[in-house]
Protein backbone atom coordinates (compact mmCIF):
# COMPACT_ATOMS: atom_id res chain seq x y z
CA UNK A 1 0.00 0.00 0.00
CA UNK A 2 0.89 3.63 -0.43
CA UNK A 3 0.09 6.93 1.12
CA UNK A 4 1.20 10.24 1.31
CA UNK A 5 3.17 12.20 3.97
CA UNK A 6 0.37 14.18 5.65
CA UNK A 7 2.23 17.63 4.78
CA UNK A 8 2.06 21.01 6.75
CA UNK A 9 -1.82 21.83 5.68
CA UNK A 10 -2.55 18.18 6.76
CA UNK A 11 -0.98 19.04 10.20
CA UNK A 12 -2.16 22.14 10.34
CA UNK A 13 -6.44 21.18 10.55
CA UNK A 14 -5.29 17.69 12.16
CA UNK A 15 -4.48 19.93 15.19
CA UNK A 16 -7.20 22.17 14.85
CA UNK A 17 -9.87 19.07 14.74
CA UNK A 18 -7.76 17.77 18.16
CA UNK A 19 -7.81 21.16 19.91
CA UNK A 20 -11.57 21.36 19.23
CA UNK A 21 -11.58 17.63 19.83
CA UNK A 22 -9.90 18.19 23.35
CA UNK A 23 -12.88 21.13 24.39
CA UNK A 24 -15.55 18.87 23.38
CA UNK A 25 -14.28 15.93 25.36
CA UNK A 26 -13.02 17.52 28.47
CA UNK A 27 -16.77 18.77 28.87
CA UNK A 28 -18.06 15.43 29.19
CA UNK A 29 -18.00 14.00 32.72
CA UNK A 30 -15.78 11.28 34.12
CA UNK A 31 -18.28 8.44 33.79
CA UNK A 32 -19.51 9.54 30.63
CA UNK A 33 -15.69 9.49 29.37
CA UNK A 34 -15.49 5.82 31.17
CA UNK A 35 -18.83 4.59 29.35
CA UNK A 36 -17.19 5.13 26.30
CA UNK A 37 -13.69 4.00 26.90
CA UNK A 38 -15.47 0.51 28.03
CA UNK A 39 -17.27 0.55 24.79
CA UNK A 40 -14.36 0.71 22.89
CA UNK A 41 -12.68 -2.04 24.80
CA UNK A 42 -16.01 -4.24 23.07
CA UNK A 43 -15.59 -2.63 19.76
CA UNK A 44 -11.87 -3.72 19.73
CA UNK A 45 -12.52 -6.98 21.16
CA UNK A 46 -15.35 -7.32 18.26
CA UNK A 47 -12.48 -6.55 15.49
CA UNK A 48 -9.78 -8.69 17.68
CA UNK A 49 -8.73 -10.96 14.56
CA UNK A 50 -9.48 -7.92 11.83
CA UNK A 51 -6.62 -6.31 13.45
CA UNK A 52 -4.55 -9.09 14.36
CA UNK A 53 -4.43 -9.95 10.81
CA UNK A 54 -3.37 -6.52 10.16
CA UNK A 55 -1.16 -5.96 12.50
CA UNK A 56 0.98 -9.11 11.17
CA UNK A 57 0.59 -8.16 7.64
CA UNK A 58 2.12 -4.90 8.79
CA UNK A 59 4.80 -5.83 10.98
CA UNK A 60 5.61 -9.20 9.91
CA UNK A 61 5.30 -10.39 13.32
CA UNK A 62 4.21 -14.03 14.18
CA UNK A 63 -0.09 -13.73 14.35
CA UNK A 64 -0.33 -15.75 17.55
CA UNK A 65 1.57 -12.42 19.09
CA UNK A 66 -0.61 -10.32 17.38
CA UNK A 67 -3.65 -11.73 18.99
CA UNK A 68 -2.45 -11.68 21.77
CA UNK A 69 -1.11 -7.91 21.54
CA UNK A 70 -4.43 -6.77 20.18
CA UNK A 71 -6.14 -8.59 23.58
CA UNK A 72 -3.64 -6.28 25.83
CA UNK A 73 -5.51 -2.97 23.83
CA UNK A 74 -8.90 -4.56 25.15
CA UNK A 75 -7.44 -4.56 28.42
CA UNK A 76 -5.70 -1.02 28.14
CA UNK A 77 -8.82 0.64 27.59
CA UNK A 78 -10.92 -1.75 30.14
CA UNK A 79 -8.89 -0.99 32.76
CA UNK A 80 -7.83 2.96 31.81
CA UNK A 81 -12.17 3.36 31.39
CA UNK A 82 -11.64 2.72 35.53
CA UNK A 83 -9.56 5.62 35.93
CA UNK A 84 -11.76 8.22 34.18
CA UNK A 85 -13.75 9.36 36.90
CA UNK A 86 -11.33 8.53 39.41
CA UNK A 87 -8.75 11.37 38.50
CA UNK A 88 -8.60 13.65 42.07
CA UNK A 89 -7.28 16.42 43.33
CA UNK A 90 -5.88 17.18 46.75
CA UNK A 91 -7.23 19.36 49.74
CA UNK A 92 -3.99 20.74 51.54
CA UNK A 93 -4.20 21.92 55.09
CA UNK A 94 -2.33 25.39 55.26
CA UNK A 95 -1.64 28.03 58.06
CA UNK A 96 -4.65 30.41 58.36
CA UNK A 97 -8.35 31.07 57.44
CA UNK A 98 -7.51 29.43 53.54
CA UNK A 99 -8.86 26.36 51.62
CA UNK A 100 -5.91 25.35 49.66
CA UNK A 101 -6.91 22.00 46.95
CA UNK A 102 -5.22 21.05 43.44
CA UNK A 103 -7.16 19.60 40.73
CA UNK A 104 -6.15 17.40 37.86
CA UNK A 105 -6.75 19.04 34.39
CA UNK A 106 -6.36 17.88 31.03
CA UNK A 107 -3.33 19.08 28.93
CA UNK A 108 -5.56 19.40 25.35
CA UNK A 109 -3.87 17.82 22.66
CA UNK A 110 -1.10 14.74 23.46
CA UNK A 111 0.54 13.71 20.89
CA UNK A 112 2.27 9.84 21.01
CA UNK A 113 5.24 9.08 18.17
CA UNK A 114 4.89 4.97 18.18
CA UNK A 115 7.66 2.99 16.66
CA UNK A 116 7.15 -0.12 14.41
CA UNK A 117 7.65 -3.44 16.29
CA UNK A 118 4.36 -2.88 18.38
CA UNK A 119 2.08 -0.71 16.74
CA UNK A 120 -1.32 -1.11 17.66
CA UNK A 121 -0.14 -2.45 21.28
CA UNK A 122 1.66 1.74 21.80
CA UNK A 123 -0.73 3.25 20.15
CA UNK A 124 -3.64 1.41 22.50
CA UNK A 125 -1.78 2.43 25.98
CA UNK A 126 -1.07 5.93 24.48
CA UNK A 127 -4.49 6.85 23.78
CA UNK A 128 -6.42 4.83 26.63
CA UNK A 129 -4.56 7.07 29.28
CA UNK A 130 -4.67 10.29 28.09
CA UNK A 131 -8.36 9.99 26.79
CA UNK A 132 -9.64 8.56 30.77
CA UNK A 133 -7.80 11.87 31.47
CA UNK A 134 -9.93 14.12 29.49
CA UNK A 135 -7.17 14.76 26.38
CA UNK A 136 -7.69 14.34 22.57
CA UNK A 137 -4.84 12.51 21.23
CA UNK A 138 -2.99 12.48 17.96
CA UNK A 139 -0.91 9.47 17.12
CA UNK A 140 1.96 9.19 14.82
CA UNK A 141 2.52 5.73 14.03
CA UNK A 142 6.21 4.34 12.60
CA UNK A 143 5.59 5.26 8.75
CA UNK A 144 6.34 2.00 7.84
CA UNK A 145 3.51 0.66 10.29
CA UNK A 146 0.21 3.20 9.94
CA UNK A 147 -2.66 1.15 9.13
CA UNK A 148 -3.33 -1.10 12.47
CA UNK A 149 -3.21 2.82 14.41
CA UNK A 150 -5.67 4.11 11.50
CA UNK A 151 -8.21 0.94 12.41
CA UNK A 152 -7.97 1.61 15.91
CA UNK A 153 -8.50 5.30 15.67
CA UNK A 154 -11.26 4.66 13.55
CA UNK A 155 -12.92 2.29 15.86
CA UNK A 156 -12.87 4.21 18.35
CA UNK A 157 -15.27 6.71 16.93
CA UNK A 158 -17.58 4.19 15.58
CA UNK A 159 -17.67 3.18 19.63
CA UNK A 160 -18.48 6.92 20.64
CA UNK A 161 -15.97 8.58 20.62
CA UNK A 162 -16.61 12.40 19.87
CA UNK A 163 -15.07 13.76 16.05
CA UNK A 164 -11.49 15.21 16.43
CA UNK A 165 -10.57 13.31 19.76
CA UNK A 166 -8.57 10.29 18.28
CA UNK A 167 -6.36 11.65 15.61
CA UNK A 168 -4.17 9.91 13.61
CA UNK A 169 -1.03 11.74 11.92
CA UNK A 170 0.39 9.73 8.82
CA UNK A 171 3.86 10.48 7.41
CA UNK A 172 7.90 10.32 8.17
CA UNK A 173 9.53 11.21 11.15
CA UNK A 174 11.18 14.17 10.16
CA UNK A 175 8.15 15.74 8.52
CA UNK A 176 5.29 15.13 10.56
CA UNK A 177 6.91 13.53 13.77
CA UNK A 178 9.42 16.48 14.05
CA UNK A 179 6.59 19.46 13.42
CA UNK A 180 4.24 17.83 16.02
CA UNK A 181 7.01 18.03 18.30
CA UNK A 182 7.50 21.19 17.93
CA UNK A 183 3.81 23.15 17.58
CA UNK A 184 2.67 25.20 20.73
CA UNK A 185 -1.05 23.84 20.25
CA UNK A 186 0.52 20.69 21.91
CA UNK A 187 -0.23 20.33 25.70
CA UNK A 188 2.02 16.99 25.98
CA UNK A 189 4.44 14.76 24.13
CA UNK A 190 4.61 11.08 24.58
CA UNK A 191 7.64 9.28 22.43
CA UNK A 192 8.18 5.31 21.94
CA UNK A 193 11.39 4.35 19.92
CA UNK A 194 14.78 4.82 19.86
CA UNK A 195 17.47 6.32 22.04
CA UNK A 196 18.77 8.46 19.36
CA UNK A 197 15.30 9.67 18.03
CA UNK A 198 14.17 10.44 21.68
CA UNK A 199 17.14 12.53 22.44
CA UNK A 200 16.29 14.46 19.20
CA UNK A 201 12.58 15.17 19.88
CA UNK A 202 13.38 15.75 23.80
CA UNK A 203 15.09 19.06 22.76
CA UNK A 204 13.13 19.94 20.27
CA UNK A 205 10.06 19.59 22.41
CA UNK A 206 11.86 21.63 25.35
CA UNK A 207 12.63 24.68 22.97
CA UNK A 208 8.70 24.90 22.84
CA UNK A 209 8.29 24.15 26.40
CA UNK A 210 6.38 20.95 25.85
CA UNK A 211 6.31 18.21 28.51
CA UNK A 212 7.45 14.53 27.07
CA UNK A 213 7.61 11.66 28.36
CA UNK A 214 10.19 8.84 26.56
CA UNK A 215 10.02 5.43 26.48
CA UNK A 216 13.00 3.99 24.66
CA UNK A 217 15.04 1.24 24.06
CA UNK A 218 18.14 -0.68 26.16
CA UNK A 219 19.97 -3.46 26.84
CA UNK A 220 18.29 -5.55 29.49
CA UNK A 221 20.61 -8.09 31.37
CA UNK A 222 18.59 -11.37 32.39
CA UNK A 223 20.65 -13.11 35.56
CA UNK A 224 20.44 -16.79 36.46
CA UNK A 225 21.38 -17.99 39.73
CA UNK A 226 22.48 -21.87 40.22
CA UNK A 227 19.45 -22.54 42.23
CA UNK A 228 17.14 -20.99 40.24
CA UNK A 229 14.11 -23.23 38.44
CA UNK A 230 16.13 -23.86 35.23
CA UNK A 231 13.46 -24.86 33.40
CA UNK A 232 11.30 -22.23 33.81
CA UNK A 233 14.52 -19.71 33.50
CA UNK A 234 15.07 -21.49 29.84
CA UNK A 235 12.03 -20.71 29.09
CA UNK A 236 11.90 -17.33 29.90
CA UNK A 237 15.65 -16.74 28.39
CA UNK A 238 14.04 -17.57 25.54
CA UNK A 239 11.22 -15.94 25.37
CA UNK A 240 12.65 -13.20 26.47
CA UNK A 241 15.30 -12.53 23.39
CA UNK A 242 13.16 -14.20 20.79
CA UNK A 243 9.54 -12.87 20.70
CA UNK A 244 9.16 -11.01 18.17
CA UNK A 245 12.06 -12.11 16.30
CA UNK A 246 14.07 -9.79 19.26
CA UNK A 247 12.92 -6.69 17.72
CA UNK A 248 11.60 -5.47 20.75
CA UNK A 249 12.55 -2.64 23.56
CA UNK A 250 12.34 -5.15 26.48
CA UNK A 251 14.57 -8.02 24.84
CA UNK A 252 16.46 -9.62 26.80
CA UNK A 253 19.36 -9.12 24.92
CA UNK A 254 21.89 -9.88 28.30
CA UNK A 255 22.30 -13.03 29.91
CA UNK A 256 23.94 -13.26 32.95
CA UNK A 257 24.52 -16.89 34.29
CA UNK A 258 26.30 -18.26 37.55
CA UNK A 259 29.81 -19.97 36.48
CA UNK A 260 28.56 -23.24 38.17
CA UNK A 261 25.63 -23.62 36.16
CA UNK A 262 27.06 -21.61 32.97
CA UNK A 263 27.73 -24.27 30.68
CA UNK A 264 24.63 -26.58 31.36
CA UNK A 265 22.30 -23.36 30.77
CA UNK A 266 23.91 -22.17 27.57
CA UNK A 267 23.62 -25.85 25.98
CA UNK A 268 20.05 -25.99 27.05
CA UNK A 269 19.06 -22.14 25.93
CA UNK A 270 20.89 -22.96 22.32
CA UNK A 271 19.14 -26.76 22.30
CA UNK A 272 15.83 -25.11 22.39
CA UNK A 273 16.42 -22.30 20.15
CA UNK A 274 17.41 -24.69 17.79
CA UNK A 275 13.82 -26.16 17.96
CA UNK A 276 11.68 -23.03 17.50
CA UNK A 277 9.73 -22.48 14.93
CA UNK A 278 10.54 -20.07 12.18
CA UNK A 279 8.39 -19.10 9.25
CA UNK A 280 5.34 -17.19 7.79
CA UNK A 281 3.54 -14.93 10.47
CA UNK A 282 0.03 -15.94 9.31
CA UNK A 283 1.23 -19.36 10.23
CA UNK A 284 -0.23 -20.00 13.63
CA UNK A 285 2.68 -22.08 14.88
CA UNK A 286 5.17 -19.66 13.64
CA UNK A 287 7.23 -18.71 17.07
CA UNK A 288 9.70 -16.70 15.25
CA UNK A 289 8.98 -14.36 12.05
CA UNK A 290 11.25 -12.32 9.70
CA UNK A 291 13.16 -9.42 10.63
CA UNK A 292 11.41 -6.68 9.52
CA UNK A 293 13.02 -4.43 6.88
CA UNK A 294 16.47 -5.18 4.90
CA UNK A 295 17.92 -2.17 7.26
CA UNK A 296 17.25 -4.03 10.14
CA UNK A 297 18.77 -7.25 8.69
CA UNK A 298 21.78 -6.30 8.27
CA UNK A 299 22.05 -4.68 11.05
CA UNK A 300 21.18 -7.94 13.19
CA UNK A 301 23.61 -9.73 10.70
CA UNK A 302 26.81 -7.41 11.85
CA UNK A 303 25.70 -7.57 15.69
CA UNK A 304 25.95 -11.31 14.82
CA UNK A 305 29.08 -10.95 12.98
CA UNK A 306 30.57 -8.62 15.85
CA UNK A 307 29.91 -11.21 18.41
CA UNK A 308 31.76 -13.87 16.68
CA UNK A 309 34.56 -11.99 16.64
CA UNK A 310 34.85 -10.80 19.66
CA UNK A 311 35.08 -14.88 20.52
CA UNK A 312 31.30 -15.48 20.94
CA UNK A 313 31.11 -18.69 19.35
P1 LIG B 1 12.60 5.38 15.71
O1 LIG B 1 13.21 6.15 16.83
O2 LIG B 1 13.33 5.28 14.43
O3 LIG B 1 11.17 5.97 15.33
C1 LIG B 1 10.15 6.06 16.30
C2 LIG B 1 9.12 7.06 15.82
O4 LIG B 1 9.72 8.36 15.78
C3 LIG B 1 8.58 6.79 14.41
O5 LIG B 1 7.19 7.08 14.38
C4 LIG B 1 9.34 7.80 13.57
O6 LIG B 1 8.65 8.16 12.40
C5 LIG B 1 9.46 8.97 14.53
N1 LIG B 1 10.54 9.93 14.24
C6 LIG B 1 11.70 9.71 13.59
N2 LIG B 1 12.43 10.86 13.52
C7 LIG B 1 11.71 11.80 14.17
C8 LIG B 1 11.90 13.20 14.44
N3 LIG B 1 13.01 13.84 14.03
N4 LIG B 1 10.96 13.86 15.13
C9 LIG B 1 9.83 13.22 15.57
N5 LIG B 1 9.57 11.91 15.33
C10 LIG B 1 10.51 11.22 14.63
O7 LIG B 1 12.28 3.95 16.32
P2 LIG B 1 11.75 2.67 15.55
O8 LIG B 1 12.89 2.07 14.79
O9 LIG B 1 10.48 2.98 14.85
O10 LIG B 1 11.36 1.72 16.78
C11 LIG B 1 12.25 0.84 17.39
C12 LIG B 1 12.77 1.46 18.68
O11 LIG B 1 11.67 1.68 19.58
C13 LIG B 1 13.71 0.53 19.42
O12 LIG B 1 14.81 1.30 19.88
C14 LIG B 1 12.88 0.03 20.61
O13 LIG B 1 13.68 -0.32 21.71
C15 LIG B 1 12.00 1.21 20.88
N6 LIG B 1 10.74 0.84 21.58
C16 LIG B 1 10.53 1.24 22.87
C17 LIG B 1 9.38 0.86 23.55
C18 LIG B 1 9.15 1.28 24.98
O14 LIG B 1 8.04 1.14 25.47
N7 LIG B 1 10.16 1.77 25.67
C19 LIG B 1 8.41 0.09 22.89
C20 LIG B 1 8.65 -0.30 21.57
C21 LIG B 1 9.82 0.11 20.93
Amino acid sequence: AQYSDLGDEGINSLLESSSRGAQTWMALDGFERANILRNIALVVEKHHEELAVLESATTSKPIRDARAEVSKVVEMFNYYSGWADKIIGQTIPVPGNWHTYTERVPWGVVVAITPWNAPIFTAGWNSAAPLAAGNSVIVKPSEFTPASTVRLAQLAHEAGLPDGVFNVAVGLGNTVGASLSTDSRVGKLSFIGSVPTGRKVAVAAAGKGIPTVLELGGKSANIVFADADLDRAVDGAIAAIFSNAGQSCVAGSRLLIERSIHDEFIERVADKTNRLKLGDPFDPATEVGPIFTKPQYDTVNSLIRSGIEYGGL
